[in-house]
């Protein structure tokens, strides 16, 4: 089929009355998956219809402003949490999807991963060798090529001497950029374009090939009928207010494609009365890290340059039963500074006055991958509008974590930090590597430390076996002939390194599976 109109980009405030579309492929989800996804279709000549519920924002508006910028671009207005409010999360919400507001870097799934996935969780056909030419094209489109050392910003290159003083393995950081002016707002959306997300990329490649996209379309649910798809119904939102504006629209596709995100695409299975055995929903997992807080003498502007551009692996690989975790910076603006840094009343106001001066190093660890570790859920809470996600950090991840705290720390201090404090509710401080032990003496429990998440995967995980996965190899919801996942909801467990070109690569390796359900 090929599409009956051009494509564009249409938002909710434009359709005026109830619609239905047919295609062969509607996408729902405009992210790392979704436009990957979208994209490769098209190139095959298929008519695609993609649904997205957040808006679409553009340079045009992209102001540097983090009070604009959190409501219009992040999932629950950037407060997302889980039920206990233990683990916060950042997750992206508009055309582009996490794209729009990540931080650049990009890593290729670690064999080790891919084979963990095949071998324990039965993934078949996600191996490097599959997915090397997908990696390559994706490197070259979206111009993903290492940040020279020489070109980070203070707050990286803390790390990078901190690393250094202590013969840590360190390296700088590949980003998908092209003309970066290094101004640090990545997590604003770019003003400049020049973050290749997909906003820019993919997505308004493909609408030139005939891609239709509705911006500020909640899908509500999928109709199913015997072991097929037969309609997905959404709501059309006021991009202004992001309330409904009453309009409905309705798509008929041969064949329907989840690309919603972890957290999301689960709900919006479960939404449809699609769990999968009881398998939706579980294996959530985050990369749950911590940040640690680092004063220097001299101005570190942490606001400014790329935002995350060096790690260090020297503590990726801990054995079988502990996790892994990897050392990188996130970026220090005001707002997330404020929240992160904690503190009450004058407390408060003078971790502020000393924002210029503080340095920022987080962790992220691998979950999923010790024995019985189980990850989080997604539920749906009475109503079924608003979600419950629930994720019990064990021993093993307080292990990790206290483990970090006390690495990320001698790391600072061997960098020059006058002193550095944990993100405790009481905040640890420690002024030389002889108190360090009092980073391992804090309380690692839930709600006394601040622990976060910018990685959503899992909830649909992929595998060889129906009793243990919610997806087959070929990304197919066991069940159901004409419904596929592609996104990070289906890796079976985290995948230990910042995950958009282990998305973006399994969405491409993925089409081929979607196109042939077509017949094309
Ligand atoms: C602040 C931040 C920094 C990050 N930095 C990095 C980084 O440097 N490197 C890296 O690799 N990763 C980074 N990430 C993570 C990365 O962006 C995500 O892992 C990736 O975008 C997830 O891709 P996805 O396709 O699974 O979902 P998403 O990209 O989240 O896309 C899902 C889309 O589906 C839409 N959607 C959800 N529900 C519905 C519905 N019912 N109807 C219609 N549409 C719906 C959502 O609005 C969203 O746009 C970062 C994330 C954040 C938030």
């Amino acid at each position: 089929m090929s599409c009956a109109e051009a494509g564009r980009i249409h938002t909710g405030d434009e359709v005026a009355q109830d619609l239905e579309r047919t295609c062969d492929v509607c996408v729902v989800g405009s992210g790392a998956g979704g436009a990957v996804l979208a994209h490769a279709l098209v190139e095959r000549g298929l008519c695609v219809v993609m649904l997205e519920e957040g808006g679409y924002h553009t340079r045009r508006e992209f102001d540097m402003r983090e009070d604009h910028a959190f409501p219009r671009l992040y999932q629950d207005l950037g407060n997302r949490a889980t039920d206990d409010l233990s683990l916060t999360m950042l997750q992206g919400r508009s055309v582009g999807g996490g794209t729009t507001v990540n931080w650049c870097v990009c890593y290729r799934t670690p064999p080790k991963v891919l084979a963990l996935w095949r071998d324990v969780h039965g993934a078949e056909g996600l191996s490097e060798e599959a997915l090397a030419p997908h990696w390559d094209w994706l490197e070259q489109r979206l111009h993903i090529a290492e940040w020279p050392i020489a070109a980070a910003n203070r707050n990286n290159r803390l790390l990078w001497d901190g690393l250094g003083a202590l013969g840590y393995e360190r390296h700088s950081l590949k980003r998908n950029v092209q003309r970066c002016v290094n101004s640090g707002y990545c997590g604003m959306g770019c003003p400049v374009d020049a973050k290749q997300g997909m906003l820019v990329t993919l997505i308004p490649e493909a609408v030139e090939r005939g891609l239709t996209v509705f911006a500020n379309a909640r899908v509500l649910r999928l109709e199913t009928r015997g072991r097929r798809v037969e309609a997905v119904h959404a709501q059309l939102l006021d991009p202004e207010t992001d309330r409904p504006t009453g309009r409905r629209l309705t798509v008929r596709a041969r064949v329907t494609a989840l690309c919603a995100g972890a957290i999301n695409s689960p709900a919006l299975l479960l939404r449809s009365g699609l769990d999968g055995g009881g398998r939706v929903g579980r294996r959530t997992f985050l990369h749950p890290g911590i940040v640690s807080a680092a004063l220097f003498e001299e101005p570190v502007n942490a606001w400014y340059g790329a935002p995350m551009s060096v790690g260090s692996r020297q503590f990726a690989e801990r054995g079988d039963d502990r996790l892994g975790y990897l050392m990188e910076t996130p970026p220090v603006h005001p707002m997330l500074g404020a929240i992160a840094l904690g503190g009450f009343g004058l407390a408060h106001q003078e971790a502020m006055e000393q924002l210029a001066h503080v340095q920022a190093a987080l962790v992220i660890t691998r979950d999923g991958v010790v024995e019985g570790d189980e990850g989080g859920t997604v539920a749906l809470r009475e109503g079924g509008r608003r979600l419950s996600i629930q994720y019990p950090l064990r021993a093993h991840h307080w292990e990790a974590l206290r483990h970090a705290q006390v690495e990320l720390a001698r790391v600072q201090l061997a960098a020059g930090a006058r002193e550095v404090r944990s993100l405790h509710a009481r905040p640890v401080v420690v002024r030389r590597a002889e108190d360090l032990p009092l980073l391992e003496r804090a309380p690692w429990e839930a709600l006394r430390v601040k622990v976060f998440s910018a990685h959503q995967m899992g909830g649909c995980a992929m595998g060889g076996d129906p009793a243990r996965s919610v997806v087959d190899s070929r990304l197919r919801y066991h069940g159901l002939d004409n419904l596929f996942v592609a996104d990070g909801s289906v890796f079976p467990t985290s995948v230990g390194v910042n995950p958009q070109q282990s998305i973006f690569g399994l969405a491409r390796w993925g089409a081929q599976h979607v196109a042939a359900a077509v017949g094309a």
